[in-house]
């Protein structure tokens, strides 16, 4: 593989590092690198990964971008409220360097697909937010037997290590057992502080840089904290544990299975507010919506936007309807069939939110 005349230039800088050079950029040309969450450390990995030239980026999100996302997710913007994290991640990605070849799945990654679609990669970046995902992703990377670079924040922390590699521990050697749903809130709950993913996302990419050209020593048995308040950044020593259910040496978990957390948490990322949907109707005013309230209501109040009214015990005979490639909010009178309604499309493949409060909130 060479790289172009354009290419030498764009990446003047790497070739000029003899860690680098042109075999390392040619490295990294070739490599293929899986985003997991288009997020707060999704947002950076993303940008640096695709200034740096990798040859292959997935990215993988099921989510829409929404008000309270802007700061922190950088690379997405105000016009990108109410539309797909992975398009507009996609967008940016497009925009920025062209040698990179693009691949989006606009879908929750499940123990039914994780395993057709991490083996094709080289090298994982885990960006999410939830102790399930966190858990599937390290099995899955162990199975599939690809290093898995992960981050966490909360507040105004983090950590970072890898995991899953072939010479070092996996997340469940060091934190054998899922934390109760309650132990540790989300970032809708705790709060974090805009630039922390910032900082950490930049360095899952610089540890995908580090593996991917084989320069430096990656955070493989050793875990890097970080705290923002009083800048102290410490490198604790991790190893494998014998006893790992997963990569000990009498392991028993052999299948991937995913660890539902069944909490408010999980349930209010299916949630959208009012806020939210005001903005994203003004960006989109052709925003799919769904009522969900019997037709003699509508005559009280009106509609949303341009809604299509299908009562909720209609809605299983009306999926015809209803576009699973396409994103819709679904609404009632305070939001509980909604919230019913929300769960039903979501099990059936369906990509929607359910406005928080419903009508009563929006006339509000
Ligand atoms: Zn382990």
């Amino acid at each position: 593989m060479t790289l172009s005349t354009s290419e030498l230039q764009r990446y003047a800088r790497h070739l000029n590092l003899p860690e680098v050079g042109l075999a390392g950029q040619e490295k990294i040309k070739q490599a293929k690198v899986l985003c997991i969450g288009a997020g707060g450390l999704g947002s950076p990995a993303i940008t640096y990964l695709t200034a740096a030239g990798i040859g292959e980026l997935g990215i993988i999100d099921n989510d829409v971008v929404e008000t309270s996302n802007l700061q922190r997710q950088t690379i997405h913007n105000h016009a990108a409220i109410g539309q797909a994290k992975v398009l507009s991640a996609a967008r940016w990605v497009k925009a920025n360097n062209p040698n990179v070849n693009i691949t989006t799945y606009q879908q929750r990654l499940t123990a039914d697909n994780a395993l057709n679609i991490i083996p094709y990669y080289d090298i994982i970046i885990d960006g999410t937010d939830n102790f399930s995902s966190r858990y599937l992703i390290n099995d899955a990377c162990f199975f599939a037997g690809k290093p898995n670079i992960q981050a966490s924040i909360y507040r105004f922390e983090g950590q970072l290590s890898v995991f899953a590699a072939s010479d070092g521990p996996c997340y469940r050697c060091l934190f054998p057992e899922i934390p109760s749903a309650d132990a540790m809130p989300s970032c809708a709950e705790g709060g974090v502080l805009g630039v922390l993913p910032g900082l950490l996302g930049v360095m899952q990419a610089t540890e995908a840089l580090k593996l991917i050209v084989g320069c430096g020593e990656p955070l493989i048995n050793r875990m890097l904290t970080v705290n923002t308040l009083n800048m102290a950044f410490k490198t604790l020593i991790t190893r494998k544990n014998p006893l790992c259910n997963l990569c000990g040496d009498n392991p028993t978990i052999t299948i991937l299975e995913e660890i539902m957390q069944n909490c408010e948490n999980t349930l209010s990322e299916h949630n959208i507010d009012v806020a939210t949907l005001r903005t994203s109707l003004a960006n989109n005013p052709k925003l799919n919506i769904i009522d969900v309230r019997e037709p003699f209501e509508l005559l009280e109040t009106g509609q949303i936007g341009e809604a299509i009214n299908i009562p909720l015990n209609t809605l299983p005979e009306s999926l015809d309807k209803i576009n699973k490639d396409e994103y819709y909010i679904v609404y009632c009178r305070s939001g509980g069939r909604s919230g019913r309604a929300v769960e039903f499309l979501r099990a059936e493949g369906y990509h929607c939110k359910n406005l928080s409060g419903g009508m009563i909130a929006w006339s509000a």
